[in-house]
């Protein structure tokens, strides 16, 4: 686990995890995709901020689950906010990775509001519904391919179950 201070834009009491993808469009493997982001972060992220990065078998902690940054335009001060090392559209999000995102729910996000939902939003499917305006966002899936994002979350699931 790499702590990596990332932006704050305020106090958060998560009310439930969205799922992001990094998506810088690179040919990479999902580690190098994360070490990419992390650098990100590192370099101040363009004034963007999320709570943490998931890689496979990597973490990267960027803030407390109770801080916000700015990742969601409107939606940003409601979410623990995750960015899953995915380099592009369609790229698979292995097991080790998602393992990772369930670890970070677990000592983290929960930590931040025991008693959140775990619906799991994606970014595509809050974009322009919670956001307060359209960006076209796809991570980590379209919101078209609800089946992927379906699959996804639970896989999550049952990892986070696995985890006890
Ligand atoms: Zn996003």
């Amino acid at each position: 686990m790499l702590y990596t201070a990332g932006n704050v834009a305020g106090s958060l009491t998560p009310e439930d995890v969205l799922l992001h993808a990094t998506r810088s469009t690179r040919v990479w493997t999902p580690q190098e995709e994360f070490d990419s982001t992390n650098r990100y972060v590192a370099n101040g992220a363009a004034g963007l901020g999320w709570n943490a990065t998931a890689g496979p078998g990597v973490a990267a902690i960027h803030s407390s689950p109770y801080q916000w940054a700015w990742n969601a335009r409107q939606a940003s001060w409601r979410y623990y906010a995750i960015e899953i090392a995915q380099a592009n559209l369609g790229d698979p999000i292995d097991d080790e990775t998602v393992r990772t995102v369930a670890w970070l729910i677990k000592t983290e996000a929960l930590r931040g509001n025991p008693k959140m939902g775990l619906r799991l939003p994606t970014h595509a499917e809050i974009d322009g519904v919670e956001t307060g305006a359209f960006d076209g966002k796809t991570d980590p899936y379209p919101k078209n391919e609800i089946a992927n994002a379906d699959a996804l979350r639970a896989r999550i699931r049952a990892a986070l179950a696995a985890l006890g």
